[in-house]
């Protein structure tokens, strides 16, 4: 067979054993080849909503996937089971929307920190979404979140009822292939409702499917955006508390302590009421967050 008879299309939806792709605006349902399921027994769901793939096009809108290029990035999770496998929840994604809540209910910010920490670890850029802005003051809000901004994330103030920032969202959303994520109440679907009218609906319809089926066979749709761009969710995605980080990681991502990390006078000091803890002494001095050095230490950060 001549290479050059391989369509290449996007993985929209994975199925099990059956995938949809998307190749040149129309969909074709996928088999996969013999040969390519071998190593199911290495990675749960080889092939994840984003991944790009050649295809052998077959009668009928039909197709057999041949390959699977090689992935910009991967969205995973430890698999449920005895083994620890490693499940791709979306593959080529771009960058987290990480939605909390002013109120009803309030953001979490130890919640947060976890999620900036395994979005950071899978490499995807990230966006912080506040939304039910309506339901609180805007100043002390801002106030709250500024030790954000102040590391160079980018933070979004949105009410998905009122319309605020649903412009600026819809802004960072076009073109780019996003994860949304957060905890369950804080105005997920209100908001991609809000700026995409039914995809919200086409969202939850995967979900459903997904309780349904096995959690190694986890579901996961992208789903076209009108203005350009896709964006993925997936209840996996919500639940930031099973997602393992390695302490590396944590580090990594905690770029405001940074300046203070291997300053204490103890190297093995626990930056919990020591002497000379140069972390400890920050938080006094009011050059870090108390609360993020909190953070850093629940995770396991030292
Ligand atoms: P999800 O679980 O994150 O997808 O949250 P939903 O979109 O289902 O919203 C949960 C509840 O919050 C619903 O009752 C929404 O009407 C409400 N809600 C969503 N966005 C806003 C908002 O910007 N302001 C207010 N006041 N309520 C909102
Ligand atoms: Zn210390």
């Amino acid at each position: 067979m001549d290479v050059s008879d391989l369509a290449q299309g996007v993985v929209v939806e994975n199925h099990g054993a059956i995938f949809d792709v998307e190749i040149d605006g129309r969909m074709v349902r996928c088999f996969l080849r013999g040969r390519l399921k071998k190593d199911k027994r290495t990675k749960v769901g080889l092939i994840a909503a984003g991944d790009r793939v050649k295809v052998r096009l077959l009668e009928y809108g039909r197709g057999v996937v041949e390959e699977v290029l090689p992935r910009e990035s991967d969205v995973s999770r430890a698999a449920a089971g005895s083994i620890p496998l490693e499940q791709t929840l979306a593959a080529n994604v771009d960058q987290a929307v990480i939605v909390f809540a002013a109120a009803e209910p309030a953001a979490d910010l130890f919640m947060l920190d976890r999620f900036l920490v395994m979005m950071r670890a899978a490499r995807l850029n990230q966006i912080i979404c506040i939304n039910k802005c309506d339901l609180a003051d805007a100043d002390s809000l801002r106030a709250r979140l500024a030790v954000y901004e102040g590391i160079g994330h980018r933070v979004l103030f949105t009410s998905a009822i009122r319309g605020d920032g649903l412009a600026a969202l819809r802004d960072a959303m076009k073109d780019r292939r996003s994860v949304i994520c957060g905890p369950s109440g804080v105005g997920k679907s209100s908001l991609l409702n809000a700026i995409a009218p039914g995809v919200a609906l086409r969202i939850g319809e995967v979900g459903a499917v997904t309780h349904k089926g096995r959690h190694t066979t986890s579901s996961v749709a992208l789903v076209p955006l009108p203005f350009g761009g896709w964006v993925a969710d997936t209840p996996g995605l919500r639940q930031a508390g099973f997602w393992q980080v390695s302490i590396g990681h944590v580090i990594e991502a905690f770029t405001d302590l940074h300046p203070y990390l291997g300053r204490c006078e103890f190297s093995n000091c626990t930056h919990r009421r020591q002497k000379g803890c140069a972390l400890e002494a920050a938080a006094r001095a009011g050059r870090i967050d108390p609360r993020r050095l909190r953070s850093f230490l629940e995770m396991g950060g030292r």
